[in-house]
């Protein structure tokens, strides 16, 4: 006896017909139907031949900025440069109650479309550290259902906002006073898009900005 059982399912790998026996929290059997066929389970799914994944993992977002469109304004030209800017000019009016029910609105309609995984930068160049604080909430709120990575992201540049250093290195020890831990975020830019390096994040801190501007330690 199963604990679950999903009948009659499309396998990525293009197998249909197939029944998914599921036992506490393991897979127990993935089979075609004619074998799993008399298995009994505590409860069935009838898949009706539609795709059975595994959960989708998003490598790479922005949650802080999420469900923003229009706020302050629409990006006319509809390029990466005037999208920071107009992040930008809504930052100083961002409060942490706005950026939390945004997010939390984005992660209800990404679970419900099967994204369980999810790595999003979140940025560090604001001494307010107002997206800093809304994300670590969302993520604990999140985490019975959802794995949320943050990443400490300077959007407008390490070297173009003299808080941004020590906002990302207390973004670091803050992250590392709860659970989990910030990911390296792998590239720098001076603001204007120009990339100048890698930044090199351990333990939550970005220690090393390596590249034009040589190895310029950020903590
Ligand atoms: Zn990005």
């Amino acid at each position: 006896m199963f604990d679950l059982m999903v009948r009659n399912a499309t396998l990525p790998d293009g197998r249909v017909g197939v029944d998914v026996a599921v036992q506490g929290e393991r897979i127990a059997a993935v089979e075609p139907h004619a074998v799993l066929a008399q298995a009994a389970a505590g409860r069935e799914i009838d898949a009706g031949g539609l795709l059975l994944s595994p959960p989708f993992v998003d490598a790479h977002f922005h949650m802080d900025a999420t469900m923003s469109l229009g706020r302050p304004r629409l990006n006319q030209s509809g390029t990466l440069l005037e999208g920071i800017a107009i992040w930008g000019e809504l930052k100083p009016d961002l409060t942490r109650e706005a950026i939390v029910e945004r997010a939390l609105a984005y992660c209800d309609q990404a679970v419900a479309r099967g994204l369980l995984a999810i790595r999003s930068h979140v940025d560090t160049s604001d001494p307010r550290m107002v997206a800093v604080e809304a994300m670590l909430e969302v993520r604990r709120r999140v985490a019975p259902y959802l794995d949320l990575q943050l990443v400490a992201f300077p959007q407008q540049g390490v070297l173009a906002v003299p808080a941004v250093r020590p906002a990302t290195a207390r973004a670091g020890a803050r992250s590392r006073r709860g659970r989990g831990r910030w990911h390296s975020a792998l590239r720098a830019h001076d603001g204007r898009g120009q990339r100048v390096g890698a930044a090199v994040v351990r333990d939550g801190c970005a220690t090393r900005l390596a590249g034009r501007h040589a190895l310029r330690r950020v903590r």
